[in-house]
């Protein structure tokens, strides 16, 4: 205790007092939801040293988060990518719990929650009125509004975008998106952790489909327009872009491991909000997810895939 204050209310008081004028530092993080993001966000953190705390509300869905970090630190192992000591640093630096309490103590808070406005803005609300109000809180969000979520913050400039990209572990991306109200500190200070968990920061505004998701889905749109036309077939149309502009794989294939459901839902968000026809959802998109082919999680989509081995047998005709 020093002058009537224990050294955590000490730490909040010195921070508050100079929270307008220095740059933030982040020593703690805090991941709200161990789902398929979450649980990766956790273990890339953990990894870079940062003291990590992970809360679900589910306790069931927490272990998975927790089982399915320590399968892939082993998977690291026996890649050779990891050590052992790696291995047990990293879990060492995660704790896991229900209790929100817990991780309204961290420096920054990642929220990676299904993806629903008012369920963000209600874990960000709790999260206020648990705390002084010094924490950052980044959202993972793939779609919805920064400046959205961050009304429900007294001080929305501590509101900031972290798009992380699954798996976690494995996408260098992070994709950081600036609400109207975000502090330029706050942008910095998310940067600093991108830098730290090794992974290439781009910064983006606020806008609908931000970079990535834009980009990506005018691409794949086209796509399935040229193979509902005949221009060719779909693993030639996937072609084109891996051999003649090196893309890792093709807009159709990958279609099919991200689900023609979740790319029709993004398409008619951003016609939606963009006005824009690139975004107007293709017929042959619409007609596979209404028979059921939703990509590779059903086994159909723009190829036949086997499940015992995972790979993609052949093509879809139109
Ligand atoms: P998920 O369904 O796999 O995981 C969500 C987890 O949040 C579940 O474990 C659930 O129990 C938990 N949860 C629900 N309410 C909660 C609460 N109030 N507090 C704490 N935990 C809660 O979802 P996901 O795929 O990891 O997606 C999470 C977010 O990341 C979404 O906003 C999504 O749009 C975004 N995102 C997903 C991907 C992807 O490829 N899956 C990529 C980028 C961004």
């Amino acid at each position: 205790m020093l002058c009537g204050h224990s050294k955590q209310g000490l730490k909040e008081i010195v921070r508050t007092y100079l929270k307008d004028t220095t740059a933030l530092t982040i020593e703690s993080i805090a991941v709200i939801g161990a789902g398929t993001m979450g649980h990766g966000i956790a273990q890339v953190a953990a990894a870079s040293g940062y003291r990590v705390i992970l809360r679900d509300v589910d306790r069931e869905s927490l272990a998975r988060g927790v089982q399915a970090i320590e399968r892939d630190l082993e998977k690291g192992i026996k890649l050779a990518k990891l050590t052992e000591d790696d291995r047990d640093q990293t879990l060492q630096r995660i704790r896991g719990t229900t209790r929100l309490e817990d991780a309204a103590q961290a420096d920054l808070i990642v929220e990676a929650a299904p993806e629903q406005l008012q369920l963000k803005q209600e874990i960000l609300r709790e999260l206020e009125s648990l705390t002084a109000g010094s924490f950052i809180f980044a959202t993972n969000t793939s779609s919805l509004s920064i400046t959205e979520i961050a009304k429900a913050s007294p001080d929305p400039g501590r509101v900031v975008g972290m798009h992380f990209f699954n798996p976690v572990h494995l996408m260098r991306l992070v994709e950081i998106v600036v609400g109207k109200e975000t502090a330029e500190k706050t942008v910095n200070a998310v940067r600093q952790v991108g830098r730290r968990m090794r992974k290439e920061t781009i910064v983006v505004k606020d806008v609908p489909g931000f970079a990535s998701s834009r980009l990506g889905l005018a691409l794949g749109l086209e796509a399935m327009r040229m193979f509902e036309q005949g221009v060719a077939s779909a693993p030639d149309i996937d072609k084109a872009m891996e051999l003649g502009y090196n893309h890792p794989m093709g807009p159709l294939r990958l279609t099919d491991l991200v689900g023609l459901d979740v790319r029709l839902n993004i398409a008619e968000y951003l016609h939606r909000e963009l006005g824009s026809e690139t975004f107007r959802p293709p017929q042959i998109l619409r007609r596979l997810v209404d028979e059921g082919k939703l990509g590779k999680k059903t086994g159909q989509g723009f190829y036949a895939w086997n499940d015992e081995t995972g790979e993609a047998r052949r093509a879809h005709s139109t």
